[in-house]
């Protein structure tokens, strides 16, 4: 008898371990930001819209790419956008609008955006800072 219940806790010290094993897994797998990329859009620079209308900028798929760069990579960004220059920081794993100089510094309010999908809109400047695959940029 005691032998099958040693049997018995040993399997179930086993299932633990194979559990234990795969939520370990999936953590690290959610954790895993090495291969996270910042992308930064712009519109078409003649796109002539004054009335920065949220809607007609929320696809990166519609704008121009023009940086692609690894989130764990500390790294400043300047760029002159539609109306302002700009200061975008990626640091420690994520990307903010350090300085700004649109009106109402929307984007500088923001915060700073480290997921998969989040974004930084700069609707003055034609600006969407998103975080994704890595884009690639053709010259
Ligand atoms: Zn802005």
């Amino acid at each position: 008898m005691g032998k099958i219940r040693n049997d018995i806790i040993l399997i179930v010290c086993l299932v633990f371990l194979i559990i234990g094993a795969f939520v370990w897994w999936i953590i690290a797998g959610l954790g895993h930001t090495d291969d996270l990329y910042v992308n930064i859009y712009t519109r078409d620079k003649s796109y002539a819209s004054e009335t920065y209308d949220l809607d007609d900028f929320e696809m990166p798929e519609d704008g121009i790419i023009l940086y692609s760069v690894p989130l764990m990579e500390d790294k400043t960004i300047n760029i002159t956008g539609k109306q302002s220059d700009m200061e975008i920081v990626i640091k420690n794993g994520k990307a903010y609008v350090e300085e700004s100089g649109c009106p109402g510094q929307d984007c500088v309010e923001m915060g700073s955006i480290s997921k998969y999908g989040q974004a930084i809109i700069c609707l003055p400047n034609l600006i969407y800072i998103t975080i994704g695959n890595q884009v690639s940029i053709d010259d």
